[in-house]
């Protein structure tokens, strides 16, 4: 088995700290500035059951100039080489336009997208429901998936899940 997997989000929702933990190695650059990465694999979880491919797509924000478009394009084209789209977001914040903006990128595309809820370490149970029930009205979402990248609550699920999917 195997499947390309976009992550997407915005910046400092935890992407590069969930690569981390999956594959556990430093090979994410973590980075506190949007857009030090283009479209490019940056790691690769393999089990004796199959490989998943992951791809960083910085660029789905809202474009402020030409260049900005470009990266939305490129990000957009990453999406559809994609066979699913794990999009993360930020539990201890409510959702914004950054968020929504994604969100309705993703509505043009038909990959299949995995909502993850990421930070909930930071939150209690009825906030994570509220989370899901706002999110999960915004669009048909795959699955979602309540995580904490940074203690490894909901990983194990999420990478089960997700093989069990290829
Ligand atoms: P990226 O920009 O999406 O790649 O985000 P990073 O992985 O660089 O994370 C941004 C910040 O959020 C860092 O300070 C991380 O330590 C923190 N962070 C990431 N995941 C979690 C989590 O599950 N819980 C908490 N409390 N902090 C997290
Ligand atoms: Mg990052």
């Amino acid at each position: 088995k195997s499947g390309f997997i976009a992550l997407v989000g915005r910046p400092n929702v935890g992407k590069s700290t969930l690569l981390n933990k999956m594959i556990g190695e430093k090979i994410a650059i973590m980075s506190p500035k949007a857009q030090t990465t283009r479209n490019k694999i940056q790691g690769i979880y393999t089990t004796n059951e199959g490989q998943m491919v992951f791809m960083d797509t910085p660029g789905i924000h809202k474009p402020h100039n030409s260049l900005g478009d470009y990266m939305v394009k490129t990000a957009m084209s990453a999406l559809r080489e994609s066979d699913m789209v794990w999009l993360l977001v930020n539990a201890d914040q409510e959702r914004g336009v950054g968020d929504d903006f994604i969100i309705n990128r993703l509505k043009e595309s038909n990959t299949p997208v995995y909502l993850i809820i990421n930070k909930v370490d930071l939150i209690d149970r009825a906030e994570v429901l509220n989370q899901i029930a706002d999110y999960n009205a915004q669009m048909d979402f795959a699955e979602i998936f309540p995580i904490s990248a940074l203690t490894g609550e909901g990983v194990p699920e999420l990478l089960r899940f997700t093989m069990d999917h290829m």
